[in-house]
């Protein structure tokens, strides 16, 4: 194809830009009435929750999940963790255990300092790093459970220190939450649960109601109504990043092997239709292969519709000149994951310059980063990569200046700050300095 037409094949398009199916079309016009965008819907929704609070929630979560709330069932109650408890294989819950820690470690690590320095005449620098107050978690569960989302978005608040955290995840239609999702909250230790989803739950959060407290900043994947609502709410509270479809691009020499790099690809396009799936490779029998290999395993999944359509839409086996050409056409798409699927993977590392996670080597498959090794999956997508960063420690926690000087460290440097303020023409900023001292000229 050449590389400048490959390249328009891996183009991702902006979240306000996603054509909704003619199926979702269709429905959404049942639901109101006319046929809306998503972001019109998203608008509605969220003037709504924002006007009338409570109200308007519950009358989404009826339109939308089919749960008939009154104000006060939204909140997830003792007995409903206990009976989550009761209900679950504690198998599971050993290994999400274990996930939690892993994940708590890793953070750890990447817990910022506050610091201070010293300067000339006893003057002192610093910077304070201050986790928020309160934040709230969107956990998607509209079409599977995510208890792992919860673990990637909890834990890493709680190592922050934030001091409240509340989790909203869309309940299903006889009003329940999946039990390995109360389970994974209350391990990793979040403070409230309200069962409420999609972009009302992200203007519960944003706006406050009379039953929900305003957070400072939201987090959390969800579908296009949800990402769309935390673009339109940020500004009165932080996001941390929009979300999207889950996407690999997998960089495959000859020494790949095809049946780990078919289930990769899989273990992606299974996520949603949208999801995108890539190998990039120099070699043209691996590409068969490969191709081969998805086919067999395609058909004994029990997502294979979900993951055929992701194919069919966004999924290429994508045959390269050599493997440079391959990384500069990685790092034009900027995926969520990217695995090196190569002899000597680490050569290739400092090639990397876009992507939110890299997997490294036959053993590191995208799977252990979603559950278990430590590291978060949030991660950026739709090509944003380029910007933005996985989440982390940081991520819930701010940072704050420190400046105190003395009287000669001010003296010192009084001039330059009154020349400054003066070519702004600010002169209330200089007689505040012209006020402090001699040394005016
Ligand atoms: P979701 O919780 O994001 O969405 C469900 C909610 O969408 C419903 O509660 C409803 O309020 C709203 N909704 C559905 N149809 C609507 C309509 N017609 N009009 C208005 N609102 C509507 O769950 P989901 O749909 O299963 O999507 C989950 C998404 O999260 C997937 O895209 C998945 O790939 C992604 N995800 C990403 C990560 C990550 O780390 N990047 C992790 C897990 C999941």
């Amino acid at each position: 194809l050449g590389l400048e037409a490959v390249k328009k094949t891996l183009d991702k398009k902006a979240f306000d830009e996603v054509k909704l199916n003619p199926r979702i079309r269709a429905k959404n016009k049942e639901l109101y009435g006319e046929d809306l965008t998503a972001a019109q819907i998203v608008d509605r929704i969220v003037n709504e929750v924002r006007q009338d609070g409570d109200a308007a929630i519950i009358k989404y979560t009826k339109l939308l999940d089919g749960a008939e709330f009154t104000a006060k069932d939204f909140l997830v109650t003792e007995a409903e963790y206990e009976t989550a408890y009761a209900q679950a294989d504690t198998k599971i819950v050993e290994s999400l255990r274990k996930a939690i820690e892993n994940v708590r470690r890793y953070h750890q690590e990447q817990k910022p300092n506050s610091w201070i320095t010293y300067r000339a005449h006893g003057s002192i620098l610093g910077q304070s790093v201050i986790p928020l107050d309160r934040v709230g978690v969107y956990v998607p569960g509209g079409t599977a459970a995510y208890p792992s989302s919860v673990v990637m978005n909890v834990v890493p608040a709680k190592v922050a220190g934030v001091k409240e955290i509340v989790m909203m995840a869309p309940p299903s239609r006889d009003g329940k939450l999946n039990p390995y999702v109360l389970i994974a909250a209350k391990e990793a230790g979040v403070n409230a649960i309200y069962k409420i989803g999609g972009a009302q739950a992200i203007a519960a959060m944003a706006f406050g109601t009379q039953t929900i407290p305003k957070v400072d900043k939201i987090t959390g994947p969800g579908n296009i109504f949800v990402t769309l609502a935390k673009k339109a709410v940020y500004g009165h509270c932080d996001i941390d990043m929009l979300a999207g479809p889950s996407e690999i691009l997998i960089v495959a020499d000859k020494t790949a092997d095809p049946v780990y790099t078919a289930a990769d690809m899989l273990s992606q396009a299974e996520h949603d239709m949208l999801a995108s799936s890539i190998v990039l490779t120099d070699d043209a029998k691996l590409a068969d292969k490969v191709l081969a290999e998805v086919e067999k395993q395609l058909a004994k999944l029990p997502r294979k519709e979900i993951a055929s359509a992701s194919l069919e839409k966004n999924g290429r086996i994508i045959l390269t000149e050599n493997l440079m050409q391959a990384f500069e056409l990685a790092n034009y798409s900027a995926p969520e994951h990217m695995e090196i699927l190569t002899e000597n993977p680490f050569t290739y590392l400092p090639y990397v310059r876009h992507a939110g996670a890299v997997f490294l080597g036959a053993y590191s498959p995208e799977p252990l980063g979603d559950y278990f090794a430590g590291p978060n999956h949030v991660l950026p997508t739709g090509g944003t990569a380029r910007y933005y960063s996985v989440l982390n420690t940081e991520t819930f926690m701010k940072r704050t200046s420190i400046i105190s000087y003395t009287q000669p460290a001010l003296q010192e440097v009084s001039s330059d700050i009154i020349r400054l303020a003066k070519a702004e023409g600010l002169d209330a900023h200089a007689n505040a300095i012209i006020l402090r001292g001699e040394n005016n000229d």
